[in-house]
């Protein structure tokens, strides 16, 4: 079968991180009862006069610092027209022909291939819509929620860029923690603070590409990477089957995991934009081009470079570790304080997000604080306890008995490195198992590892296996 090459790229729209709303003084957070958080200037009310939210702008600037875009000095407000019961405006306050930002990239690592720069086109601000209810009101009616109406918004549109459904997960989890590490935006899917459109389309190897095709429904970085697998799929089979694919909109359908048609793909001009005659342009002055840039972190590609490099940790690790900015920031204060990255790595990676998940619980709530889980590296790094011990003790630790050396000490829990203890251990073992010793030594050699068992039972975990194990075989032999 003829290869067909996938063309995607996605469209981000970012909650800010706020207290007001883009052009008014309301709250701009989630929360609040129905329509309680809206005025005269976000519900368009004649008259209103917007004023533009000059902490939007910082975190806006501050972001396209952060991916590398060409900031404009002065960009213009537009104003986006459109019918929908949720914008009692009639229009979007956006930018248009003068964004904020052009150009910029976002780095991704595809495991087992080279690292990709995938470009963006354009950043910039919008005000968010209103939200239609359609739960709680009956079968013939619909409720209305204005609060979001002004929300501040940063969209980045990203180059068609991207190849794969695995990049297009990539490319939004590598966004997602800039967006985070810088503090811009929570970027919480669940919460709506980051919503996604992707347009795709398919070719065969040196034809031009496709019709475009936008889904819209995207509610989860899963929910991406399957309506792209499917959507590709799809034009895939209608390519082959020698029938064009429109240029549409298509909603994803998660529960069925099928794209269905939604509407014939708008264009910029069906929605009039004209140039916002309230607002004078966006003139961005030193001091705030100054405060958008001060304190950039390390940027979430390097610093996974950094751990590779530097820490010495195998690059999926370090993947991983970076994927959250709150989780690579507790990984490093335990890599510190335990002056053992590859052991801090093993242990936050595994038992801590392990735990964690099992809990609930984000890492900013973790109930081992990053001191405590890098004492309990020392105390199995070194040999003080067993790595039985150590598993146990991170439980203890976590349900609030104290520190993990203060732990072993009060309890006894230190690795029994005695031979004359172990040796004891073992005999009254065999002692109490005569069948069975006699079964090993009439060939059952499985039994080792039962009396192994019953050993480390014995000593509550603290004996070594290996040990135990060469200790049992000289008795029984
Ligand atoms: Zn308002």
């Amino acid at each position: 079968m003829e290869p067909v090459r996938a063309v995607i790229g996605l469209e981000v729209h970012a909650r800010l991180r706020t207290r007001t709303k883009l052009f008014c003084r309301c709250v701009a957070g989630p929360g609040g009862a129905p329509n309680s958080r809206t005025c005269p200037v976000c519900l368009g009310l004649p008259g209103a006069l917007p004023a533009a939210n000059r902490e939007a702008v910082r975190l806006a600037v501050r972001l396209a610092e952060a991916l590398g875009a060409e900031i404009h000095p002065v960009s213009t407000w537009a104003r986006k027209n459109y019918f929908y019961p949720d914008l009692p405006k009639g229009y979007q306050i956006s930018q248009f022909d003068r964004p904020l930002a052009t150009g910029g990239r976002v780095r991704i690592e595809p495991p087992g291939a080279a690292p990709r720069w995938i470009g963006i086109e354009r950043i910039h601000l919008e005000e968010d819509a209103g939200k239609s209810l359609h739960e709680g009101f009956g079968d013939d009616h619909s409720g209305i929620d204005l609060n979001r109406c002004g929300v501040p918004l940063v969209e980045i549109v990203g180059a068609p860029g991207l190849a794969s459904p695995d990049e297009a997960f990539l490319y939004l989890e590598r966004l997602r923690s800039i967006l985070r590490a810088t503090g811009v935006s929570d970027a919480e899917m669940e919460d709506g603070d980051l919503r996604c459109d992707v347009n795709v389309s398919v070719h065969g190897d040196g034809e031009p590409w496709g019709a475009r095709v936008e889904l819209k429904n995207l509610n989860s970085f899963r929910g991406v990477r399957r309506a792209l697998q499917h959507e590709i799929a799809r034009q895939a089979a209608a390519r082959r089957a020698g029938s064009a694919t429109v240029p549409e909109t298509r909603l994803w359908d998660d529960a069925r995991g099928e794209t269905r048609p939604l509407r014939a793909k708008e264009e910029a001009h069906d929605y009039r934009y004209f140039p916002e005659p309230d607002l004078p342009a966006l003139a961005l002055d030193d001091a705030l081009i100054a405060a958008a840039r001060a304190g950039m972190p390390e940027l979430p590609h390097a610093r996974r470079d950094r751990f590779a490099a530097a820490l010495g940790l195998p690059e999926a690790d370090a993947h991983r570790l970076t994927v959250e900015p709150t989780v690579a920031d507790y990984f490093e204060q335990v890599a510190q304080a335990a002056g053992d990255p590859r052991a801090a790595a093993n242990w936050v990676l595994t038992e801590l997000l392990g735990l964690l998940r099992e809990r609930g619980l984000p890492i900013g709530e973790s109930p081992v604080a990053a001191a405590d889980l890098a004492e309990l590296i020392q105390l199995a790094g070194s040999g003080a306890i067993s790595g039985k011990t150590a598993k146990d003790l991170l439980a203890r630790v976590a349900a609030g008995e104290g520190r993990p050396a203060a732990i072993v000490e009060a309890d006894g829990l230190s690795r029994l490195d005695d031979a004359a203890a172990i040796e004891s251990a073992c005999r009254a073992v065999l002692d109490a198992h005569p069948g069975e010793a006699a079964g090993y030594r009439g060939g059952k050699a499985g039994l080792l590892a039962f009396f192994v068992g019953q050993v480390m039972r014995r000593t509550g975990g603290r004996a070594d296996p290996g040990r135990v194990h060469d200790t049992l075989r000289r008795l029984l032999g």
